[in-house]
């Protein structure tokens, strides 16, 4: 069956055809996205005979839970299972004031970065829209987010590299954002990017769009191959030209994420030069000790180096430490692999 989640009004105003008043598109599409309702039969704004139509035809088509892994510090990792048989991961983060939802735009990712687990389950395809919205909506009904005035955040760091998925990114962040949709500000969506450089520029052009975080994870361009292969296609002198060319809105800044590796990227020399890449840039930096994993071939560096790092880098520009969450259950950064527990 087809799936209805990924539609946005006109698309559903085509399906219904010139024989439906024009406001039932409108009225599917909020009970979809800001009502959240999973059941076309419960949608009471429609007469029962268009219910069963839709319902005998389409699907909501939401990922379904397939497993739940509980991680000590509350963190919540779902395996999701896709119309096509296909399994992606969420991960929830609960905090006292807001929630922090982490989805995936990818099944696997093509990158290959050396400290990632997700790189070594390889590309399998892309996510559509649908899947990526149904990710949140999916969360939200298992935790029992209520409707409306929910202090929700979505980061898009988890399977895959968001900007080779670039139109179904958007499409999911102009519903996700619609206040007709699922409601949630520009302000809390970010997407986190390994650095596809003519794919920077593309996003900065559209009228909705996630903040955006740059993995830069070295402070050289020699460092940078090594770590993320991606760099010889796109080097980190010209990630850094999209970066300064970017077209921030006023409220905004960069994000750039630095995944610390013990001996390798983390000594003070590396801090120093990070902050010259960074100069004039408005930005802040987010520190990520590495999570380890199973046949990553990096270890974690000692709290003291972290924060000595961090000393370096917040005199030019703000910079915090990512605190790991959900580690113990492979949630963290980088740690989606589907691994059972
Ligand atoms: N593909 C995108 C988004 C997903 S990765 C990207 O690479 O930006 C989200 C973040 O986790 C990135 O900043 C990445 O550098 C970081 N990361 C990857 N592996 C990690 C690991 N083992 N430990 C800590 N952070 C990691
Ligand atoms: Fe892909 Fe991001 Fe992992 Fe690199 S860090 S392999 S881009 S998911």
């Amino acid at each position: 069956m087809q799936a209805l989640l990924g539609l946005e009004v006109q698309d559903i105003e085509r399906i219904l055809g010139p024989g439906e008043p024009r406001f039932r598109a409108r009225q599917i599409y909020r009970a979809l996205y800001r009502e959240r309702q999973l059941d076309l039969m419960q949608i009471s704004t429609l007469p029962l005979e268009l219910r069963r139509e839709l319902a005998s035809t389409y699907s909501v088509g939401i990922p379904s839970v397939e497993r739940r892994f509980e991680s000590q510090d509350g963190t919540r990792r779902y395996l999701l299972a896709l119309e096509d048989g296909k399994t992606v991961e969420a991960v929830w983060m609960p905090e006292e004031k807001r929630q922090t939802i982490c989805i995936s735009t990818q099944v696997g990712c093509a990158v290959g970065c050396r400290f990632c687990m997700t790189a070594l389950l390889g590309f399998e395809r892309n996510l559509s829209a649908g899947e990526i919205v149904g990710q949140v909506l999916a969360a939200a009904a298992d935790n029992g987010l209520p409707v409306g005035g929910e202090r929700l955040n979505v980061v898009m760091m988890g399977q895959g590299e968001p900007l080779l998925n670039l139109p179904n990114v958007v499409k999911a962040t102009r519903i996700l954002t619609d206040p007709a949709g699922c409601g949630i500000s520009p302000r809390r969506i970010t997407l986190s990017t390994s650095g596809i450089v003519p794919k920077i520029q593309e996003l900065g052009h559209q009228e909705v769009r996630p903040k955006l975080a740059i993995s830069l994870n070295a402070s050289t361009e020699e460092m940078r191959r090594e770590l993320m292969p991606i760099t010889r296609k796109y080097h980190l002198k010209d990630l850094m030209e999209a970066c300064r060319a970017y077209p921030l809105r006023p409220w905004e800044r960069l994000t750039f994420e630095y995944v610390l590796l013990k001996g390798v990227n983390d000594s003070d020399a590396d801090a120093r030069r990070v902050v010259k890449l960074l100069a004039n840039l408005k930005c802040k930096v987010n520190l990520i000790a590495l999570n380890p994993g199973p046949e990553i071939p990096f270890d974690t560096p000692e709290e003291e180096r972290v924060l000595a790092f961090q000393r370096i880098v917040s005199r030019a520009v703000p910079c915090f430490i990512r605190k790991p969450r959900g580690r113990d259950v492979y949630a963290a950064c980088g740690q989606l692999k589907k691994v059972s527990l």
